[in-house]
């Protein structure tokens, strides 16, 4: 068995892993670096250069997961790809959304053209899915084994449809992980792992550098955003959330939902928009389909107003509100980018910063700063100075660090690669496993360098 990362290794970018047993060639996720542009953001599919591709299998729908997979079949046609039910119905919703930005992006590069609308429909067409627990085989189409690779599902709690990949062959096992959270969030509950022991797994490491009293629980993050939002809203002020459109949106809709129902928040308008609507509504579709925290709750029963009706932003600091709008770590061009340079001139309002940014973003240059002081949202925007409120919440859709080691001590593998973290995370992770378990194989996935499994 041979592992060869393509993506996704020593930083969160666009994870991408190549897995070749006895000859069949799977791939497990294509994602699109959210930081990158062009050539740069995708995964190095050249390395894939006279390997056999049979199949691809898609961990969950978050750009950094799936959106490179239309270049991917561009070059391998005859691949299968294979997710869960939830998974392809969102794809379909964020792969179209993904030809609007790419067109955008990509005008004037001539390395790298825009996938288009008809690929992503005939692409959604074809792949296949399978829900949580239920095995599939995969063949090689010219090199592999006679015996099939088993494959199955498992419930990862990270937002809809994600899922955790365990391949079987010839006795051998291997988990990936993919995003995965081991704690309840408001709408999703934690993960389920397979109840049994794997020789190999590949293990996202996301928090492995935060401390978790740093990721306090959800419900109690719950009530001290609240608290933080009727100071503002009582001052007539607007709240600027910047969200993921996939995941953090709904999860935030519903906890503000809650906290309204309890009146632990004052009712306000809240503002949403975009594809997270239709995001919204697959959530809403699949609410017994998959296991719930609450399957009664609709997102559809939160009284939103619409930001694409909005002609002037300025409108949204007349009364109070509460806005959540997409980038989540506030990238240039994007409306939280826009809302958040009109939010930071009014000193009645405020911004919540309510999940990781990644230090090269916007998003994490307002995190670092409160009012008073000058910020450049960009190194080429003109320093200005915040009169608005920036408070910091910890909602996290990703396993705590302990809950990461708790993964291990279940799974009992004996090799680990890291995978999905910056350095100092992987480093804490890799530490912390060889601590409790000296003899586990413990590796650092490196983009290009393959490691055979034994
Ligand atoms: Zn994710």
């Amino acid at each position: 068995m041979q592992f060869l990362p393509l993506g996704g290794a020593g930083d969160i970018g666009a994870s991408c892993y190549y897995l070749n047993i006895a000859g069949t060639g799977i791939i497990v996720d294509a994602g699109l670096h959210p930081r990158h542009f062009g050539i740069e953001a995708l995964p190095q599919f050249d390395l894939l250069h006279e390997l056999p591709v049979d199949a691809g299998l898609i961990t969950h729908a978050h750009q950094d997961h799936l959106s490179a997979l239309p270049y991917l079949v561009q070059q391998h046609p005859y691949m299968r790809i294979i997710t869960t039910p939830q998974t392809r119905g969102i794809a379909e919703l964020t792969l179209h959304n993904s030809v609007s930005i790419l067109q955008e992006q990509l005008k004037g590069d001539e390395l790298l053209r825009p996938y288009e609308h008809e690929e992503v429909d005939m692409l959604v067409r074809s792949i296949e899915w399978k829900s949580y627990h239920e095995s599939f085989d995969i063949r090689g189409y010219r090199h592999g084994s006679t015996t099939p690779i088993h494959g199955s599902f498992h419930d990862a709690g990270h937002i809809l449809g994600a899922a955790g990949i365990l391949l079987e062959h010839d006795g051998r096992t291997i988990y990936f992980t993919g995003d995965v959270n081991l704690t309840q969030q408001s709408i999703q509950p934690g993960a389920i792992l397979p109840d049994r022991t794997v020789d190999t797994l590949v293990l996202e490491c996301t928090h492995g550098a935060t401390e978790s009293v740093m990721l306090p629980e959800w419900e109690r993050e719950a009530k001290a955003m609240a608290h933080r939002a009727n100071q503002i809203l009582a001052l007539g002020g607007t709240i600027l959330i910047p969200v993921f459109a996939l995941g953090k949106l709904q999860e935030m809709l519903c906890t503000l939902w809650r906290l309204m129902e309890a009146g632990t928040l004052s009712r306000t308008d809240i503002y949403t928009g975009g594809v997270g609507r239709k995001i919204n509504m697959a959530y809403d579709r699949n609410r017994y389909a998959v296991r719930r925290m609450d399957p009664e709750f609709e997102l559809a029963s939160v009284q939103q107003k619409d930001l694409y009706e909005i002609e002037n932003l300025d409108e949204l600091f007349r009364q109070p509100g509460i806005v959540l709008a997409s980038s989540g770590m506030v990238v240039e061009r994007t409306l939280s980018y826009r809302i958040a340079s009109r939010c930071l001139r009014h000193a009645n309002s405020g911004i919540f910063i309510v999940g990781y940014m990644d230090p090269e973003t916007p998003g994490y240059r307002l995190s670092r700063s409160s009012r008073g002081d000058l910020i450049q949202l960009t190194n080429s925007a003109e320093p200005e100075s915040v009169r608005c409120s920036i408070d910091r919440f910890r909602f996290t859709s990703h396993a705590r660090r302990e809950d990461l080691l708790t993964i291990v001590r279940r799974l009992q593998p004996s090799n680990v690669i890291l995978v999905h973290g910056e350095e100092e995370a992987i480093h804490w992770i890799g530490s912390a496993i060889l601590t409790e378990h000296p003899n586990m194989k413990v590796r650092a996935a490196e983009i290009g360098r393959s490691i055979t499994l034994d």
